[in-house]
């Protein structure tokens, strides 16, 4: 294998949304991530998610809406 073609593998910490920090091997110097094993609810058990652009709760409010309208027509 050729040296000083390939970018540097090193191992870097990665920051995850909900501020855990776990170490990852990357070329990037660092990472930013918005799920870990550790706020994933497969991992956690938990159905809660940190939203942190409110898309979850938008998409509750309209579905809400469509079933209503369907059971009054
Ligand atoms: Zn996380």
């Amino acid at each position: 294998m050729k040296k000083d073609i390939h970018p540097e593998y090193k191992t870097i910490t990665a920051v995850c949304a909900c501020g855990s920090t776990f170490e990852i091997g990357s070329v990037l110097p660092e990472l930013k991530v918005e799920i870990c094993s550790a706020c994933h609810p497969f991992f956690t058990g938990k159905q809660k998610l940190i939203d942190t652009a409110g898309r979850i709760e938008k998409f509750r409010r309209r579905y809400a809406k469509h079933y209503e309208s369907k059971e009054e027509a």
